[in-house]
């Protein structure tokens, strides 16, 4: 059989030029002397299937396999060699030609080596395939050298079986095993580092999860007592504030309360001191009064005492009974009508009197009326004027109307350091300025001014913190003015309808003046449309100007107009404030003057009415007493009448001078009592009018007691509603403080997301009790937890299921390598025993005799078992080995060999120089019985022996004519000989 058909090498180590050698023959001998390239032909095959070993093609380096260079022949630069096999038994089973031909070739510039199947470039991996196929490689059963049949006896067991392997073809599966244990060692490192991977993982995962399940739990909780008690602290602030409002209320109520009580306290004081210092007055007058009866009634005394001494003299005197009786009645009948006439003097004076004081007490009366209603219409005034206050001062202390941001930095002012209030909080407009005012302010009255730039930027940061909204701050540290130029102001200070310049029209503290300065030093205020468009057109349309009805001119001439409502500015409250304040105070002042005189008046009809009185008693007395006396002269003109027969009253009368002194002594007694009397009706008036006033004092004092109690208890209240009004505001901001600590959100906000109905107020409560001591319970958590587990435990399924993927493909691996095994096993043992029993023949045949066996020295173990031969050379015993001669240990690896290839025919095998140990008669055994082989296998022989030359189909000689460069040509068997023998 032919199967190699053509070798052509140039460049390759001795073939310098190129040689082409053609296998005409199954039997092929190559002979020529040492040195002269034989074995260079088995190694151009070896390199052209794909070698890489440099040792086994016994150089150093790759580069050793291309021609160096002869002391003739410079060295080249490729090598390239081309084996032509045929195909046509399919020995390729891969390639579907006929006939195949491998080509490769190596450029030491380069140092690469390029390989063709059927002139294509394929490869490396392509040829090995192919070489596999062949079984043409290094270690292979068909290239076998003398040093290798040696060994084989020489060799361990193990070394021996390696024959079996190339024979039984697991050399495919060994390489396949190799890869695939590789390939399992790999991916078991691998898997070895996954698993690492997976146990530290698994290490962190309890703790990470513990710490995940806590923060979630956390979370949940969280959010449930958020939601709840969000909504619980705006109710509690709705209802804080609507408390606080009440209070407010009750406040301002009692203030008034308190205010009306305290003004009724300090007038009735104030009467009773005018009571007492009239009781003064009138103990004074008392006492004078006193002083002056006494003296009347001493005189009196004395005037009757001497009056007494006359009468007596009268009678001691020498007239008769019957005159001096006469004279008596005469006397005592002028008396008497002396004392009527008196009497109806003093009736007619004190008519006059009563009349006089009727008048006066009309008249006061009148005046009280007047003056009631007067007070009255000052009560109404002030009242109006209180209630104008308090709507001004709570819509000023409301901070209604602010934007958001604003709102939320005043109400907070007293956590906020130096945020001094907003900017009309601070100024005060005259109402005429209102409109225009109000006009070219627009919102900066919301801007806030605050101490300086640093605690702007805490508002703002509290702003965010809170998103609570935005504002405007003027911090008083950055604010710079931006007057009008001097010409400017001195032009338009003289044009018609100047009013002023609108920083300069508002009143504010000096030291807050710069804010005015900065937002309206820039605008100039002037009466109407008409003078603003002349001012304007003066200042050439380049500043701001506005009407005193709030018309604008912009700058560059733009006109903003119309009407504009200034109902709701808080420009001037400061300014309506004070002037109500004023207003109210010269009301009440004038109240009070009113006040005054009404009491005055009032203690002048008192004292009237008591006169009044007295005047009517004094009347109704004397009135009586002029009867009597009327009686009493009635009766003295009778006795007279019956004594004398005369009418006392035509009867002419004549006093003698004691009578006269008597008479005129009674006259005297008369006008003093008369004036007693008057003295006595005084001290009777004043008497009264002072019982009167005590009583009155009486009646004041219980009243100021129980006003002052009253007071009192107001102002207690007063306090106890303060303090109230003190803690619910502070709980409404605590609330606040909650909701923004906790939470991030402020009141509006709460409100606005506010979700959640409170039900049971009592058990939501709890419930926010319970769940805040639930969360306390947990102690630390690790929010970053919740990730980092679910990072972990994605990571951590991922690598599992990378160890899953592994092992299964581990496992694969392991079925693979089983059933390589498996396959090797059954392989291997196949040629084993059909080696063993094709082994007792070509034995025989070689030795001429005698058998063998191949034996396992590890039967349980087919894989790795190696190989013994057991020998029983013709006419010996079995004997060990290592006993036989060196031609003998040949013979057996030969019948090995035979065996090998009787029971599994290879293509191609190249024997170099095996029969070398051989006698001249087994040398000839052996080239026949080769021979016998050659219609499966082509045998390729390089040999120095006659025998193995005679029996070869053909010879090829190896020379190197030209020195260092093998020449190859066919010979004949005499030239071989020659050839040989030169060696
Ligand atoms: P023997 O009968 O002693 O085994 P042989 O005929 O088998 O000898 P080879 O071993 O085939 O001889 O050839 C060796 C020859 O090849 C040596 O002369 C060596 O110098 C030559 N040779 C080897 N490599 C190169 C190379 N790269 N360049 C030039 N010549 C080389």
């Amino acid at each position: 059989m032919i199967f190699l058909k053509r070798i052509e090498a140039f460049g390759f180590k001795s073939f310098a030029e190129p040689v082409v050698i053609n296998y005409d023959f199954a039997m092929t001998g190559i002979v020529g002397p040492n040195g002269s390239g034989k074995s260079n032909i088995t190694d151009a095959i070896m390199w052209a299937l794909g070698e890489q070993s440099s040792k086994s093609l016994r150089g150093d380096s790759m580069e050793d396999i291309v021609f160096s260079g002869s002391s003739d022949r410079k060295g080249l630069n490729m090598a390239e060699v081309t084996l032509v096999f045929d195909n046509s038994s399919r020995a390729f089973k891969t390639l579907d030609y006929n006939e195949v031909s491998i080509t490769r070739k190596y450029f030491l510039t380069t140092r690469e080596s390029e390989y063709y199947i059927n002139n294509s470039q394929v490869r490396l991996k392509d040829v090995q395939e192919v070489a596999l196929e062949t079984g043409l490689t290094k270690s292979s059963l068909a290239i076998i050298s003398q040093g290798s049949i040696s060994n084989f006896v020489e060799s361990s067991p193990e070394q021996r079986r390696r024959l079996f392997d190339e024979a039984a073809g697991v050399a495919v599966y060994k390489k396949r095993k190799e890869d695939a244990v590789r390939k399992l060692s790999r991916t078991q490192d691998n898997l070895d580092r996954i698993n690492d991977i997976i146990n530290e993982i698994e290490r962190k995962l309890p703790t990470l999860k513990r710490q995940s399940i806590k923060a979630k739990e956390y979370q949940n909780k969280f959010n449930e007592l958020k939601s709840i008690e969000v909504a619980v602290l705006v109710k509690d602030i709705q209802l804080y504030k609507q408390r606080a409002k009440e209070l407010t209320n009750q406040k301002f109520e009692l203030k008034n309360l308190i205010k009306d009580l305290e003004k009724n306290i300090s007038i009735r004081s104030e009467q009773n001191k005018q009571i007492s210092s009239k009781a003064f007055e009138n103990d004074k007058e008392i006492s004078l009064l006193n002083k002056e009866f006494e003296s009347i009634v001493e005189n009196i005394g004395n005037l009757k005492v001497a009056k007494v001494n006359l009468e007596s003299k009268k009678r001691t005197s020498e007239i008769d009974d019957k005159e001096f009786k006469i004279s008596d009645l005469k006397s005592k009948a002028k008396q008497l009508e002396d004392k009527l006439k008196s009497e109806e003097q003093k009736l007619a004076k004190l008519l006059v009197e009563k009349i006089s004081k009727r008048e006066s007490l009309d008249e006061h009366s009148k005046n009280r009326y007047f003056l009631n209603k007067e007070a009255e219409v000052l009560r109404k005034e002030i009242a109006k004027v209180e209630s104008f206050l308090e709507t001004i001062i709570q819509r000023k202390n409301s901070l209604e109307g602010l934007f958001e941001g604003v709102k939320n930095i005043i109400e907070n002012k007293k956590v906020l350091p130096g945020i001094i209030g907003t900017v009309q909080e601070l100024i005060n407009v005259d109402q005429k300025f209102e409109t225009a005012i109000a006009s070219v302010m627009q919102n900066a009255t919301q801007n806030i001014v605050a101490k300086n730039s640093n605690d702007v930027k805490i508002a703002i940061e509290f702003l965010k913190k809170n998103n609570a909204g935005y504002a405007t701050f003027l911090p008083l540290d950055n604010l710079t003015a931006s007057y009008l130029p001097n010409d400017i102001r001195f032009a338009v200070q003289n044009l018609d309808g100047f009013v002023g310049f609108a920083n300069q029209l508002i009143k504010i503290e000096k030291k807050y003046q710069i804010i005015l300065d900065y937002l309206l030093a820039n605008y100039i205020v002037v009466e109407n449309y008409d003078n603003a468009i002349e001012t304007a057109k003066t200042i050439k349309f380049k500043y701001n100007i506005v009407t005193l009805d709030g018309q604008r001119i912009l700058p560059h001439g733009a006109v903003v107009g119309g009407s504009r409502k200034v109902k709701n500015t808080q420009l001037t409250d400061n300014t309506k404030i004070k002037s109500y304040e004023e207003k109210k105070l010269e009301l009440e002042n004038q109240e009070n003057n009113k006040n005054q005189k009404i009491n005055f008046i009032n203690n002048e009809i008192e004292k009237l009415r008591e006169e009044q009185a007295e005047i009517q008693t004094s009347y109704g007395a004397s009135n009586k007493t002029k009867e009597q006396l009327e009686k009493q002269l009635l009766e003295i003109k009778d006795e007279y009448r019956v004594l004398t027969g005369k009418d006392l009253d035509n009867d002419e009368q004549q006093f003698q001078s004691l009578d006269e002194q008597i008479i005129s002594m009674s006259k005297q007694i008369l006008d003093y009592e008369t004036k007693k009397e008057e003295v006595q009706q005084k001290l009777n008036v004043i008497r009264n009018l002072k019982e009167k006033a005590i009583e009155k004092q009486n009646v004041l004092n219980e009243s100021l007691e129980e006003e002052r109690k009253l007071l009192s208890a107001y102002k207690d209240n007063y306090q106890k509603i303060n303090s109230d009004h003190t803690l619910i505001v502070h709980k409404k901001e605590t609330a606040v403080e909650r909701l923004s600590e906790n939470y991030n959100l402020t009141f509006e906000a709460a409100l606005e997301t506010n979700e959640a109905n409170v039900e049971d107020e009592t058990k939501t409560r709890e419930k926010i009790k319970q769940l805040r001591s639930e969360i306390n319970s947990l102690g630390n958590i690790n929010f970053d937890s919740i990730e980092e587990f679910e990072a972990e435990n994605e990571r951590y399924q991922t690598y599992v299921e990378q160890s899953n993927d592994i092992n299964d493909s581990i496992n694969n691996l392991k079925d693979a390598i089983n059933e390589m095994d498996e396959q090797m096993t059954i392989q291997f043992k196949n040629i084993v025993k059909d080696a063993n029993s094709a082994l007792p023949v070509t034995f025989s045949t070689l030795f001429g005799g005698g058998t063998a066996q191949i034996v396992y020295t590890n039967p349980e173990d087919i894989l790795t078992t190696g190989i013994d031969i057991k020998i029983s050379p013709p006419g010996k015993k079995i004997i060990n080995l290592n006993l036989l001669s060196g031609g003998e240990k040949s013979l057996v690896a030969l019948a090995v060999l035979f065996s090998i290839l009787k029971v599994k025919p290879i293509p191609l095998v190249i024997l170099d120089e095996v029969e070398a140990p051989l006698d001249i008669a087994n040398v000839e055994r052996f080239a026949k019985y080769i021979k016998t082989f050659t219609s499966n296998t082509q045998f390729m022989i390089v040999t120095h022996r006659m025998g193995t030359m005679e029996n070869c189909d053909v010879l090829f000689g190896a020379t190197m004519q030209q020195k260092g460069i093998t020449k190859l040509v066919q010979i004949k068997l005499i030239e071989a000989k020659q050839l040989s023998n030169t060696n």
